[in-house]
């Protein structure tokens, strides 16, 4: 299934007209879809090319993932963690190695531009496997200091079957944070690709599973509220490990609830980017528009849960930061996504392209608001596709729309703000709580506001993605557990067995 030399930044498909179908892995086959259907794969930098079709999984693909990952548990989880670590550090270099080739599939396949997006994502993957392959051994137990007669200690187990649902935004580095976590930790896995974007799943794994027993690592295709549903319902799962919208996640957790499965739910946000006065002085604003340009993930389409959405700027420089700030937005390049002068790349597709301009459209229908930057019609010449430039609101009130709604695309919005307590309660008035940006050159200020504000990762000064190791997950509505951290796949991909032996 590998990814022709041709189909690099010279435009031409990834798969030629006889290989289009690219089938599902299940218990180490690669299959087609028990009813036989298949869905057309559309790249976003390109309307209505099919790039693939995959299979159109439903309940009977996903019992029988069930059944071969069942049958491949106890032997993974009862491996020597050197022997996992083994093959998580093997697939990490293999990764490595099909890097390239993963961020070509990567553009034609999510529309994330190549240079800025796609080749951070494919690294980051590799990365994971690499770290979790490093502390396969820190998934150990403890003894308690309970007298010469009692051993008393604990296991740490692992789950046994993981449902792992992705959504489309970077597919490679949402499964970066699950499957080698799992693996890890003695569990079995069965993703479940989003519909969207299925492609780069589908080869990572069949990268990943020439080091993996069969059942190990199995990969479904086909629609949520099938072949995903099938998954979440399904007895034989014993967690769901859910990433994707606050709204499906709501139901996930409800469905996975009723039968009592294990659930983390990573969803959607709508965070603050807070500019204090001193972040902005003559010394620091580029730094800062630069920060926050990258925390808005503006080279990603903001097709990002961590987006920096809603950008607070203190009002004694509100215009000076808008000034620089729209100065370095509006010279990104949107363009290709296989092209390496490219910027920002494509909109996954025509649905969130739409619900993007409805809310540009609200925006603009607001009494007050301005328009500082409007790049929406901003199309590269003679490539249709779904391409919208960013837009930025300015006066923007934190009650509107698109203030609390999560967009998902190239859309800031700015607000004045004059108080500390004020920014840090309107920063807060949100039901999401994920990332957060404050920018500051005053520790006091800035950790006291770190402190302070409802999500589950802040970042002080500076803008770009999750570091590896680090805890992550949502307060509030942006989600349930941790990932991306030894502590995070602890929590979410194992569970304690205390035992008690009287010595004599
Ligand atoms: P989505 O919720 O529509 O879909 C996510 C996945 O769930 C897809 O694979 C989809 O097929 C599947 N799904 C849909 N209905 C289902 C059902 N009934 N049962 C089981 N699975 C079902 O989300 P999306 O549009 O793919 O992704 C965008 C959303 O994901 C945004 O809200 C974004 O914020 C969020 N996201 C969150 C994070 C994070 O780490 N917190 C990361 C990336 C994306």
């Amino acid at each position: 299934m590998s990814v022709t030399a041709q189909s690099s930044a010279t435009g031409v498909p990834p798969f030629g007209a006889d290989e289009l179908d690219r089938p599902m892995l299940i218990g180490g086959s690669w299959v087609g879809a028990v009813g036989g259907e298949w869905i057309e794969v559309d790249s976003p930098g390109r309307r209505g090319l099919v790039i693939a079709r995959v299979p159109r999984g439903q309940d009977a693909d996903a019992d029988r993932a069930v059944t071969a990952a069942r049958a491949a548990y106890p032997a993974w989880a009862a491996l020597h963690f050197k022997d996992r670590q083994k093959a998580l550090l093997q697939i990490a270099d293999a990764l490595e190695a099909a890097a390239e080739e993963l961020s070509v599939l990567t553009a034609w396949d999510t529309g994330n531009a190549l240079r800025p997006q796609a080749r951070p994502e494919s690294q980051t993957l590799a990365n994971l496997f690499r770290y979790f392959g490093g502390i396969a051994g820190e998934f150990k137990g403890a003894v308690l200091p309970a007298g010469d007669d009692q051993l008393q200690y604990t296991r740490r187990e692992p789950l046994g079957v993981v449902a792992g649902i992705l959504p489309w935004n970077s597919p490679l580095m949402i499964a970066g944070m699950k499957v080698p976590a799992a693996l890890a930790a003695g569990n079995v896995i069965i993703l479940k690709a989003a519909e969207a974007a299925p492609l780069t799943i589908l080869r990572m794994a069949e990268i990943a599973s020439e080091f993996l027993p069969d059942g190990v690592l199995n990969v479904l295709t086909g629609f949520g509220p099938e072949v995903g549903e099938a998954l979440v319902q399904h007895r034989g799962v014993d967690k769901v490990s859910f990433t994707g919208s606050s709204k499906v996640g709501h139901h996930v957790a409800e469905a996975a609830g009723a039968r009592l499965a294990h659930v983390s739910l990573e969803l959607g946000g709508k965070s603050p980017n807070i500019v204090f006065p001193s972040a902005a002085a003559p010394e620091h604003i580029e730094a800062t528009a630069v920060g926050v340009l990258t925390a808005m993930r503006f080279t990603r389409q903001g097709q990002s849960c961590t987006a920096g959405s809603r950008l607070f700027i203190h009002e004694s420089v509100y215009e000076a930061f808008l000034e620089v700030l729209v100065a370095k937005v509006s010279a990104l390049k949107v363009g290709d996504p296989l092209d390496e002068a490219t910027d920002m790349g494509a909109i996954i597709n025509q649905k969130q392209f739409d619900q993007v301009t409805s809310y540009i459209e609200d925006g603009r229908s607001q009494p007050g608001v301005r328009v500082v930057l409007d790049a929406s019609k901003d199309i590269p010449a003679g490539l249709d596709g779904f391409y919208q430039g960013p837009t930025i609101f300015a006066q923007v009130d934190n009650s509107w729309r698109i203030a609390q709604e999560e967009i998902f695309g190239p859309v800031l919005v700015a607000i004045p703000w004059s108080d500390r307590d004020d920014v840090i309660r309107m920063a807060n008035d949100s039901h999401y709580g994920l990332a957060a940006y404050i920018w500051s050159r005053d520790l006091n200020e800035a950790l006291d506001t770190a402190h302070r504000i409802e999500s589950g990762w802040v970042q002080v000064n500076q803008g770009g993605g999750q570091m590896i190791g680090q805890s992550y997950g949502g307060y509030k509505t942006s989600g349930i557990g941790r990932e991306f951290s030894l502590e995070g796949a602890l929590e979410s991909f194992t569970q304690i067995k205390q035992i008690n032996v009287k010595l004599d």
